[in-house]
């Protein structure tokens, strides 16, 4: 007699399946086991699900499909981990079998059964080496502060937020925790998630250099969008197998790697909390810090329940932590949440670098370097030091224009401007990706006098490379100038050598985007200069601020990690608005005044973490038909005075900032409420509305819609 069993499976995006599917088994199976199944004329990965089988849906009409294979090799998934899924799918609005699958390795989807049992037969588990802790690096003693805040992590439940100056000192607790952690339970396991992995590859080699001699070379595994289909799926049979089958101990993992299968999570670390990249921007949008969060409290639960012993502790860390989790941060006796503990000093005698802010409207017009800044930075060559200038532009300049008519570089298919990338004479759109070599003539009125306006990372590498070109190098020398951008950096591997050789001391200036401000333990650098980011004081997002704050405070970390310098060490910021609040409180490194003046604002505003957010994007072939649906979708919960509307503010569709990319229109709609859970029974009731709008006439060109709960960019 077969069984039936609910399996999830990836169905496509918006169909009203959003639940398990019902199938016929020759065994029964328990919850998490992996299966493939038909589904429609294709065979796909399925995952058993709890749901009792009748509750299931039948995904055709006729006769009950059979399961094709059953991935016995595999473990079943645990239950905790088919309840984070679970949880993610309902919050943010998606299909259980998409966030299921989307969480597993692509190479265990495309894998047959038996291609995957040949896969697991060729990789069979090492059992870890035994541990030479003689020939391990057993980290340094501990700062008083960094000793506070071990005793605080091993006695108090958390979560924590770990506020700690840049340099003083997390990656060493996290470091400590863990290890306290794994020698404690040879069965536990921990997983540190960092916002971009190559960004960081120190953070990497610092885990492998203190726990691989410990635990054994697999013990660490890396889980992130960089590795090949094989590597991941071996590091994600790896945490799934656990210690005590030969697995790993610790993921070191980008925000996917929250999804990681791991039977016995003890510990999470989400470091630089605040990292925008925590929140996926396609498919179910989640945010991977807060899944984090939530994770170890589902971990305890069910440890607590299954074993009586359970615990699962969750670390979020930064100097400049996220508005909503500095909130959650608050004494508890004002509804705090989570447990701030604090590191406000530098390690050694390292002061954070004095901030001068240029005032730019005491400089020429159009100046791109004040010149006491230049000074400043010839001043640092001749002492060998190293400085850094930011600009978060990448390219040569943004627009190309016409002497004599009013031609400009527009996108064919964006509303936005391809920027001239002066290396391979290029014009690049940095929305749709569309390329083509630069003209010689304006298209337009064929003047041959077509010019760069404005500039990025390219020019400004450029330019410098002229102010600088008569310094004299206490070596010799000539003055080596670096650049690393999302372009300098497009090869696999050049983003290391280029790092490696700002360590070494071989580049004297990096000039660079954002991607030179983050994690990086540079030693020499003594100056740091931001040159224009007034942008970010006045945009319509009102998390730019914060996003701005963080990036100069991250920014201005990199300078005077070296105690021996760390006295003269400077950040420059040039800007039109010096007397601007957010400066004053850079000037102090003064996150919490900032922090608290941003909380007032939003407070007055009625805006996040004081109401709950959700966005629903719509992408049609025309504007009217994209702003449409949202308003037609928007009037129709009003009317089924769906559950929740009576709480949700829903306002009017408006276009996006860039509005058209790729020759699709794109429109967005803000629904606003007071509390959480009003804001996701709404959101579950108006599901089959939007769906159900696709098919308005109105609607008629719309490509697909989504929905963003706590969007991170508005
Ligand atoms: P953060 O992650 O807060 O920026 P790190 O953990 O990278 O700080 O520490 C900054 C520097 O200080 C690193 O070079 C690290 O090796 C060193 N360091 C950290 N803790 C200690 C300690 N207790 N004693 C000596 N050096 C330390
Ligand atoms: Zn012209
Ligand atoms: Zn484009």
């Amino acid at each position: 007699m077969p069984h039936p069993v609910s399996i999830v499976v990836q169905t496509p995006a918006h169909s009203a399946v959003a639940g398990p599917l019902s199938y016929l088994s020759e065994s029964p199976l328990s919850p998490g086991t992996l299966v493939r199944v038909p589904l429609g004329k294709r065979e796909t990965l399925g995952v058993v699900w709890d749901t009792p089988p009748e509750d299931a849906a039948v995904a055709t009409t006729g006769e009950l499909k059979h399961t094709s294979a059953v991935l016995d090799g595999i473990a079943p998934l645990s239950s905790s981990w088919r309840r984070l899924v679970q949880f993610a799918a309902q919050y943010y609005q998606r299909g259980m079998g998409e966030v299921a699958l989307a969480a597993l390795p692509p190479a265990l989807r495309d894998l047959s059964a038996v291609q995957l049992a040949r896969r697991l037969k060729r990789a069979p588990a090492k059992k870890a080496a035994a541990a030479t802790a003689s020939s391990a690096d057993l980290g340094k003693p501990l700062s008083p502060e960094q000793t506070q805040v071990m005793a605080e992590l091993q006695t108090q439940p958390g979560p924590f937020l770990l506020f700690g100056a840049t340099g003083s000192g997390k990656t060493e607790v996290y470091l400590q925790a863990v290890q306290q952690l794994l020698d404690a339970d040879p069965a536990a396991q921990a997983l540190i998630m960092v916002p971009e992995i190559n960004l960081t590859p120190q953070l990497e080699e610092r885990f492998r250099g203190r726990f691989e001699p410990r635990y054994g070379a697999a013990s660490v595994v890396a889980m992130h969008s960089g590795l090949t289909p094989p590597q991941r799926l071996k590091s994600w049979l790896s945490a799934h197998l656990g210690p005590l089958n030969g697995g790993a101990r610790i993921v070191l993992g980008t925000r996917m790697a929250v999804f990681a299968s791991m039977p016995r999570l003890r510990l999470i670390v989400v470091d630089e909390e605040h990292d925008p990249s925590y929140k996926q921007q396609e498919g179910a949008r989640y945010s991977a810090r807060d899944m984090a969060v939530f994770r170890s409290k589902l971990e305890c639960d069910m440890a607590g329940a299954e074993a009586g012993t359970g615990h699962c502790r969750v670390i979020l860390g930064s100097a400049t932590p996220s508005i909503e989790s500095w909130h959650h941060s608050r004494p508890a006796a004002e509804g705090g949440r989570y447990q701030r503990l604090a590191m406000p000093s530098r390690i050694g005698a390292g002061a954070l670098p004095k901030v001068r802010l240029v005032d730019m409207n005491l400089q020429r017009r159009k100046s791109v370097f004040a010149p006491a800044l230049i000074e400043a930075i010839q001043q640092r060559i001749a002492r060998g030091e190293q400085s850094m200038v930011l600009l978060n532009r990448r390219g040569y300049a943004p627009v190309l224009a016409c002497g004599s008519c009013e031609w400009k570089s527009e996108c064919p298919n964006c509303s936005a401007y391809r920027v001239f990338h002066k290396i391979d004479r290029s014009l690049r759109c940095h929305h749709c990706g569309f390329a083509e070599a630069v003209p010689r003539h304006c298209p337009a009125c064929g003047d041959p006098d077509i010019a760069p306006i404005g500039r990025g990372t390219e020019r400004l590498e450029e330019h410098l490379a002229e102010l600088l070109a008569n310094v004299e190098h206490p070596q010799g020398r000539p003055v080596r100038i670096a650049r690393i951008d999302a372009d300098s950096t497009k090869h696999k591997g050049t983003l290391e050598t280029q790092l490696a050789e700002v360590h070494t001391g071989e580049v004297d200036v990096l000039v660079g985007t954002q991607m030179i401000a983050k994690g990086h333990d540079f030693r020499r650098i003594t100056l740091v200069a931001a040159l224009n980011p007034d942008g970010a004081l006045f945009s319509s997002d009102f998390r730019a601020p914060e996003r701005l704050f963080s990036l100069l405070m991250q920014a201005g970390g990199r300078a005077g990690r070296d105690a021996a310098q760390a006295d003269a060490s400077e950040m420059w910021v040039q800007t039109q608005h010096p007397q601007h609040a957010l400066f004053a409180a850079l000037r102090r490194h003064d996150y919490p005044a900032f922090a608290k003046e941003q909380l007032a604002e939003r407070h007055g505003a009625h805006m996040p973490p004081f109401c709950f957010q959700a966005l629903v994007r719509a992408d049609a072939r025309t504007q009217e038909a994209a702003q449409a649906f949202l308003n037609q979708a928007s009037a129709a919960a009003v009317e089924a005075a769906l559950p929740g509307t009576d709480q949700v503010t829903l306002f009017p569709a408006v276009p996006m900032t860039i509005q058209r990319v790729a020759n699709v229109e794109r429109a967005q709609m803000l629904v606003e409420c007071p509390t959480r859970s009003a804001l996701q029974r709404f959101l579950s009731a108006w599901q089959p509305v939007l769906r159900a709008t696709r098919s308005h006439p109105e609607a008629k060109g719309l490509v697909r819609f989504a929905v963003d709960v706590d969007p991170q960019a508005i």
